[in-house]
C-alpha cells in the first residue's frame, strides 16, 4: 500500500487546481484519472461545444451576408471534418495542458485508471492500493440514459459521442429541450442538418421564465428547427437505417423519424462504480454525494467537489468548490457554497446570461419586488450588429433595493449579465448600478436604463 497525504479522484475542474495547491504546500499527492485529463468541460462539454458553436455562428453570419452588404460566391456549406479538427485542436490544447501540468508537478504522482474505494481511506487503482489521509472526490457526471423501450437497441449519440461526429447528420433528432439539447440543436441546424427537438414538457428550458422559453422557441423555429413540445417519447427503434421515435402527444404526428438521435435528457453522477458503500460515504437517491456547506462528506477526511455533489452543474461551480476547499484547508478561511449566487449561460445564439433568481422564483418567494425589461431591438448595439432577438430583464427587491436576479437573452447577454452579478455579490442597492455611467455603445449601457424604469411585479 502506498501512502499519500492526499488522493484526488478525477481531473475535472476542481481536482487539478487542488492538486497544485496541495503539492505546492508540500503535501504528497496522488491524482487518479480514468479517462481524459480535464474531464467533461475540456473534452466533451464547454470547450468543444463552444468551439463548435463558433463555427456554426460563422456559417449563420455568412448566410446573412446580404444583410451586412457582402456576397459569398455560392452556397455556405459545412466541412464537418474541418469543423471537428478545429474543435479537436482547441480542446486538445486544454486536455494536454492539464495532463502536462499534473505530470510535471513536484510531490504529485499521476495514476491512470479507475479508482475505487475499498475502505474509508483506501483506494484501489489498477490493482495498486493507495492510502490517503485526505481524499477528494471530483468524478463529475455523464449523460443520463433514460429508460425508454428500444433505446438500448439503437445507436444513439450523447454529448460525448457527438465529439467524434465528423459528418453531417441528415436529420438529427434531439431528445430533450434543455440546455445541452438546444445548443447542439441550433449548432447542427446551422451546419445544415434538419433538426427536430422533442421535449416532454410544455416548454423548452422549463427552469427559466416562460417569456424566456417562448423567445428561445421563437428564435429556434425561425431557423427551421422542428419543435415537438408536450411529446413523451414512448419507444425507439431503427427501421431502414432511420431512427423512429414513437410519441405520446396531443398535437402533431405520433412518430418522428431522423437519421441520428442525440439523447440529452440530463446528467447523472459518476458515483455508481466508485465503491462509496465500502467507504461508508453517503449519497442521495440520485447518487449525488452528500456534502455540507464546506463540501465535507459524512466521512471525516473525505470531500466531494464538482458535479458529483449536486451543488452545481457548471465548470465555474466546480472550480469554486476547489477555491472553497483550498481556502478552508490551506488558508485558514471559512468559505461556503451557500455564499455562491447561481449564475450560468445558455449558449444558443443569442445567448442567455442568468444571475440569481428567475422572475417566477421571486413571485413564489412572495416578496414585494420590482421588474424592469427592455427588448434587444431597443438596444443600439444590438441594432447596429443586426442581432435584435431577445430581451433583458432584472428583478429587484422593493424594500431592500437588492438585486434579486437577471435574465439577459440577447447578443452579449452572457457577458453583460456580469455587471448585475457583481453588484449582487457587492450587495449594492440597485440604485448604485442605475447611476453608473456605462460605455456607449454596449449592451451593458442599458442596465442603468432598465433599472431607471422599474415597475411593480404583480
Ligand atoms: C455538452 C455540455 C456542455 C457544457 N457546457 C458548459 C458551459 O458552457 N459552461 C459551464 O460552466 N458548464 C458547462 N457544462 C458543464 C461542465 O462541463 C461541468 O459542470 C464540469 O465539467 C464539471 O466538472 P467536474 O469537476 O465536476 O468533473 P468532470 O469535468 O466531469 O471530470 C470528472 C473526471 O473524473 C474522472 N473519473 C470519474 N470517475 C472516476 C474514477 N472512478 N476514477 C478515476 N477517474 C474518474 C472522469 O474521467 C473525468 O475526467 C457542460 C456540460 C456538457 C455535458
Amino acid at each position: 500500500m502506498t501512502h499519500f497525504d492526499a488522493i484526488i479522484i478525477g481531473t475535472g475542474q476542481a481536482g487539478p487546481a487542488l492538486a497544485r495547491r496541495l503539492a505546492q504546500a508540500g503535501r504528497k499527492v496522488a491524482v487518479v484519472e480514468r479517462g481524459r485529463f480535464g474531464g467533461t468541460c475540456v473534452n466533451t462539454g464547454c470547450t468543444p461545444t463552444k468551439t463548435l458553436i463558433a463555427s456554426a455562428y460563422a456559417m449563420h453570419v455568412a448566410r446573412r451576408s446580404a444583410d451586412y452588404g457582402f456576397t459569398i460566391g455560392g452556397e455556405v456549406k459545412v466541412d464537418m471534418k474541418r469543423v471537428k479538427a478545429r474543435k479537436d485542436y482547441v480542446a486538445g490544447l486544454s486536455n494536454r495542458g492539464v495532463e502536462q501540468s499534473l505530470r510535471s508537478l513536484d510531490n504529485c504522482t499521476v495514476y491512470q485508471g479507475h479508482a475505487r474505494f475499498c475502505a474509508p481511506h483506501a483506494v484501489e487503482v489498477c490493482g495498486e492500493l493507495l492510502n490517503g489521509e485526505q481524499i477528494f472526490i471530483n468524478v463529475g457526471g455523464r449523460a443520463l440514459a433514460p429508460e425508454i423501450p428500444g433505446l438500448d437497441r439503437i445507436d444513439y449519440l450523447t454529448n460525448s459521442s457527438m465529439m467524434d461526429v465528423d459528418f453531417l447528420p441528415g436529420h438529427l433528432l434531439v431528445l430533450g429541450g434543455s440546455y445541452i439539447g438546444l445548443e447542439f440543436g441550433q449548432m447542427y441546424r446551422r451546419f445544415g442538418s434538419e433538426v427536430t427537438i422533442v421535449e416532454i414538457g410544455p416548454r423548452l428550458i422549463s427552469r427559466e421564465d416562460e417569456d424566456i422559453s417562448r423567445a428561445v422557441a421563437h428564435i429556434l423555429t425561425r431557423e427551421g428547427i422542428g419543435l415537438r413540445l408536450n411529446a413523451r417519447c414512448l419507444s425507439l427503434s431503427q427501421r431502414n437505417g432511420e431512427v423512429v421515435m414513437a410519441l405520446d402527444c396531443v398535437e402533431g404526428a405520433p412518430e418522428v423519424r431522423g437519421s441520428h438521435l442525440l439523447v440529452a435528457v440530463g446528467r447523472r453522477p459518476n458515483t455508481d462504480d466508485l465503491g462509496l458503500d465500502r467507504a461508508g460515504i453517503r449519497c442521495d437517491t440520485r447518487g449525488y454525494v452528500e456534502v455540507d456547506d464546506e463540501l465535507r462528506t459524512n466521512v471525516p477526511g473525505i470531500w466531494a467537489l464538482g458535479d458529483c455533489n449536486g451543488r452545481g452543474a457548471f465548470t465555474h461551480t466546480s472550480y469554486n468548490d476547489f477555491e472553497i476547499v483550498a481556502a478552508n484547508l490551506l488558508d485558514g478561511q471559512s468559505r461556503r457554497t451557500s455564499d455562491r449566487i447561481p449564475a450560468y449561460a445558455l449558449y444558443t445564439d443569442p445567448p442567455l446570461g442568468r444571475a440569481g433568481m428567475t422572475e417566477a422564483e421571486v413571485r413564489r418567494s412572495g416578496r414585494r419586488a420590482l421588474v424592469g425589461k427592455i427588448a434587444m431591438e431597443d438596444v443600439s448595439r444590438a441594432f447596429e450588429k443586426g442581432e435584435i432577438e431577445g430581451f433583458m430583464k432584472i428583478v429587484v427587491d422593493a424594500e431592500s433595493k437588492q438585486i434579486l436576479g437577471a435574465s439577459f437573452l440577447g447578443t452579449s447577454g452572457d457577458e453583460a449579465v456580469h455587471c448585475v452579478l457583481d453588484a449582487m455579490y457587492a450587495r449594492a442597492p440597485y440604485t448604485v448600478l442605475q447611476q453608473a455611467v456605462h460605455i456607449h455603445p454596449t449592451v451593458a449601457e442599458f442596465i442603468p436604463t432598465i433599472l431607471g424604469d422599474l415597475a411593480r411585479l404583480n
